[in-house]
Formats: structure tokens, C-alpha cells, sequence
């Protein structure tokens, strides 16, 4: 498989780093093709504005979809975007590696998710979750918390995780058309021994070469 990481943490050393590291050589050691996005170390603009684009249909009043729809119609998107846009028509699946910063991914993931999966070339008029533009394609989130499974359980204050990442998983993944993965999840990472990091890594290892057996999530089915 062609697989992208898209990866959003700022330090190299930290554990995310550890994480993706490991996506790396464990999916180049199973025959896969990998790319890295490292959106820190790319200094990726997170912010979406007039300059995402090479001309503007309407340089009076920037509005922001209908720029977008014309560039995807004029390969007109400015060099950064474009380049993300052709990894992911590269890839097969995509893994995003975060931590979770205010039950959300980092803001640089964010303005990568507003640039990237622009209007016309993620999703379109009548092209949106099943019939999303990058249908055919996967998707699978592996992130870290500060927070303990019980923090994020069925009935806590915080409410369960994947409800948390409801607006990741199904209104942008799934959205865009892309089968999305049940999520890898590192619980507390600081909190663990380092012996138990060592075997968390272990325990992602053993899922990626597995990946053609992760589940899809379900999602109910929009009318
Ligand atoms: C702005 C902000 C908002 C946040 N909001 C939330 C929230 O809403 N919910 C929540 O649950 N948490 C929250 N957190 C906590 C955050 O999710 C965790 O701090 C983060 O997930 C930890 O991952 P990390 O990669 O940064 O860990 P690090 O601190 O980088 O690493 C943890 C430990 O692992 C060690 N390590 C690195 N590499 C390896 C290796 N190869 N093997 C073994 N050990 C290694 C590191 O040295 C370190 O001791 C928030 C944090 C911030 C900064």
C-alpha cells in the first residue's frame, strides 16, 4: 500500500515521535510505501486565507469556498497545499500521529485539515461521505492522551472518546469519502513506566502489520 502520515507534534524526541517512528519502519519493513507530512518540521501555514491560492476568482471579497472550488478547477492551490494534495491522491491509507490537545487535534492539523481537503478536491455538491471525493481511500487516527481510558469512558464527565473525535472521524474523514479506521490510542502516555511506553510501541507495531484487519468504524448512515 501507498500509505501518508500526517504528523503533528513539535518535538522529535517526544513519544508522537516515538509513535510515528515506528509507523515508518514497521510498514517500510512490511513492503509498503510510506510518505511523512511533518507538519512542524515542514513549518506548515495552518492558516487558511487568500494565500492558498495562485490567482483568485474574486480578489473583491475573499470567500473562501468558492476560491477554493475555482483552484480545484484550475490547479490554481498555492505549492504547500498542492504538494499535500498529491500525497494523498499517492495514498492508499493515511495515518494521522497526534497528541490530543483539548480533545482536538494540534491547531497545525487543524489549518491542515481547512487548507488540504479543500472544496472540489476532498468533497463536492452531492460528493460528500459515502460519495466523498476521496472514496476508495483510508484513514486511521493514532493519537495520545494525558487522559486515563475511566477519563474518557461511557458515563464520565468527559464522555466517551469517540465522541470527542466525532468531529475528526465523521465530519471530516468520512466526510471527505474516506473509510475510516477504528482509532490507536495511547492512554497516559506521560503517566506509563518506560518499559510500559516500550510496549505500547510494541502493541502499535503488531497493529500495523496487521492493518488490512483493523475495523472500519460504523457511522450511521446520513439521509
Ligand atoms: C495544549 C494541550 C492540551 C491538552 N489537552 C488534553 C486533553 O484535552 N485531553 C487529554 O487527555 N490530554 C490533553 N493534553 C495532554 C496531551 O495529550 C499529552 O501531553 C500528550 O498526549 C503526550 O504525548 P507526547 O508525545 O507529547 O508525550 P511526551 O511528553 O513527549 O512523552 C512522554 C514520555 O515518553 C518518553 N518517550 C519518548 N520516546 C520514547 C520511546 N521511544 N520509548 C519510551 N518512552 C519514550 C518521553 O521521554 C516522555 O518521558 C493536552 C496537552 C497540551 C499541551
Amino acid at each position: 500500500m501507498n500509505i501518508l502520515i500526517v504528523f503533528a507534534h513539535p518535538e522529535p524526541k517526544s513519544f508522537n515521535a516515538a509513535m510515528k517512528n515506528t509507523a515508518v519502519t514497521t510498514l517500510m519493513d512490511q513492503g509498503h510505501s510510506v510518505k511523512v507530512s511533518d507538519l512542524y518540521e515542514m513549518n506548515f501555514n495552518p492558516v487558511g486565507g487568500r494565500g492558498d491560492f495562485l490567482q483568485m476568482k474574486n480578489p473583491d471579497y475573499f470567500h473562501y469556498l468558492v476560491e477554493q472550488a475555482y483552484a480545484s478547477d484550475t490547479e490554481g492551490f498555492a505549492k504547500d497545499i498542492a504538494e499535500e494534495q498529491a500525497k494523498i491522491k499517492w495514498a492508499d491509507l493515511i495515518l494521522f500521529q497526534f497528541p490530543l490537545w483539548w480533545t482536538d487535534p494540534p491547531a497545525i492539523l487543524k489549518g491542515w485539515f481547512d487548507r488540504v481537503l479543500a472544496y472540489k478536491f476532498a468533497y463536492a455538491g452531492g460528493h460528500r461521505f459515502e460519495k466523498g471525493l476521496l472514496k476508495g481511500k483510508k484513514a486511521m487516527l493514532s493519537i495520545t492522551t494525558g487522559g486515563s481510558p475511566d477519563e474518557y469512558g461511557e458515563g464520565s464527565r468527559k464522555g466517551p472518546l469517540l465522541d470527542r473525535l466525532y468531529s475528526v472521524h465523521h465530519e471530516k474523514l468520512f466526510y471527505c469519502g474516506l473509510e475510516v479506521l477504528e482509532p490507536f490510542v495511547g492512554w497516559g502516555v506521560q503517566s506509563l513506566s518506560e518499559e510500559e511506553r516500550e510496549l505500547l510501541l510494541k502493541e502499535y507495531a503488531a497493529l500495523l502489520i496487521e492493518i488490512d484487519d483493523v475495523p472500519a468504524l460504523s457511522f450511521y448512515q446520513p439521509v
